[in-house]
């Protein structure tokens, strides 16, 4: 497809490349929609195989954040940078200072924040040359690390699918299955072992398996067997994609509800979540607060507030669950609906003349 044409498909607004000769820097940025406000979106880093790729990367992720920031009720809109190049090997002051000085030259239409392949050391270059970047660190006045915040949304939506589905949101004794206890999913654990949840863990990296067990009493199990425990509750905090075709059939639980990005393999897989009577809460709503918190850096970072804006995290997906209900539709259509009428609304309030 033509890039204009790529462009006009889902509705981007711009896509812009950066090359920089002292560096050896390429980067492009994706705006996807700026309705609600200025794009926001991670600077991702990675050996792409070529162009195409970066380019449909770019696309793709800033359309996600268009969503995200619509469903965690944040005023921005959806944004994406994209470095191609190996991020052990090719980062340098010089190429991040680069590409902070081409990302102030946007003058505030996008903000960048950190993602896959970059650091908050690199966030630390691009803040020397444009103020338009988030997720500085704490020492520095910023937000700091996301994860405590994503979790307690995380823990937040779980109340929210317990509530929709046993009709009571009360987490004792609910027996939830986490995969992955990095960051974000080792602090869930942490939250849930405080609601007296009863929990059963899994993880490829064996010392983080061990940071757990040591803390707190869970089972553990083999990566490859979580779809296979009977739980309430199958909590993703490791990689997208793992709710597809195959692992849908195994799961044996009534919630499936967690930190990851992009847990539906495809549409397809929300639709047999559905079929089989699985309560899904859409990844890009209960996982927001590591967005909320570091959005709140725009406004001087203030941690109560974004305590609360996250906590509001359980009301969305109540909404969501509602809507989805009443149209009969699987909660992530009903997710993209419920962002999609915020954006439309608000555009068009937008529209008279002040
Ligand atoms: P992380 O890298 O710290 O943790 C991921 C964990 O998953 C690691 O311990 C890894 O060993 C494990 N893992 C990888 N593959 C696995 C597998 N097949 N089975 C079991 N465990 C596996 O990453 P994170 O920051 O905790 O993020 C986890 C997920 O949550 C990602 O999808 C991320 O995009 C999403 N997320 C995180 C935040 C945040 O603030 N940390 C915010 C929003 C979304």
């Amino acid at each position: 497809m033509a890039l204009f044409e790529r462009l006009r498909d889902k509705h981007h607004e711009q896509l812009i490349f950066f090359r920089e000769r002292v560096s050896g820097l390429k980067a492009m940025v994706a705006i996807h929609d700026t309705t609600l406000g200025p794009a926001m979106g991670g600077v991702r880093m990675r050996n792409y195989a070529g162009e195409e790729e970066a380019i449909e990367d770019a696309l793709r992720l800033s359309r996600s954040m268009t969503y995200k920031a619509a469903g965690a009720g944040v005023n921005f809109g959806g944004g994406q940078t994209v470095v191609m190049g190996d991020p052990k090997k090719d980062k340098s002051e010089t190429l991040s200072r680069a590409l902070g000085r081409f990302i102030n030259s946007l003058g505030g239409r996008y903000i960048a924040g950190q993602d896959v392949g970059t650091t908050v050391d690199d966030m630390d270059y691009l803040r020397m040359e444009t103020k338009y970047v988030v997720g500085i660190p704490s020492s520095r006045g910023g937000s700091g690390d996301p994860s405590p915040m994503c979790a307690f949304g995380v823990m937040r939506g779980l109340e929210a699918c317990c509530l929709a589905v046993r009709e009571d949101d009360d987490l004792e004794g609910v027996h939830i299955v986490v995969q992955g206890v990095g960051n974000a999913g080792a602090r869930i654990v942490d939250l849930l072992v405080g609601q007296g949840a009863r929990i059963t863990v899994a993880d490829i990296d064996d010392e983080a398996v061990s940071r757990i067990t040591r803390r707190h009493s869970v089972e553990v199990v083999p990566p490859d067997g979580v779809f296979d425990v009977k739980c309430d509750i199958f909590c993703p905090c490791a990689l997208g994609g793992i709710i597809n075709r195959k692992t849908v059939e195994r799961l044996k639980c009534s919630i499936v509800a967690g930190a990851a990005n992009n847990q539906l393999a495809d549409e397809a897989a929300g639709d047999l979540l559905h079929k089989k009577g699985i309560l899904y809460a859409p990844d890009y709503i209960i996982n927001a607060g590591g967005l909320i918190n570091v959005a709140d850096e725009i406004y001087g970072y203030d941690e109560e507030r974004a305590l609360r804006k996250t906590g509001a995290i359980k009301d969305v997906l109540l909404k969501v669950f509602e809507s989805a209900k009443q149209q009969g539709i699987p909660t992530y259509l009903a997710a993209d609906r419920f962002a999609e009428e915020r954006i439309e609304k608000m555009g068009r309030v937008k529209r008279t003349f002040i």
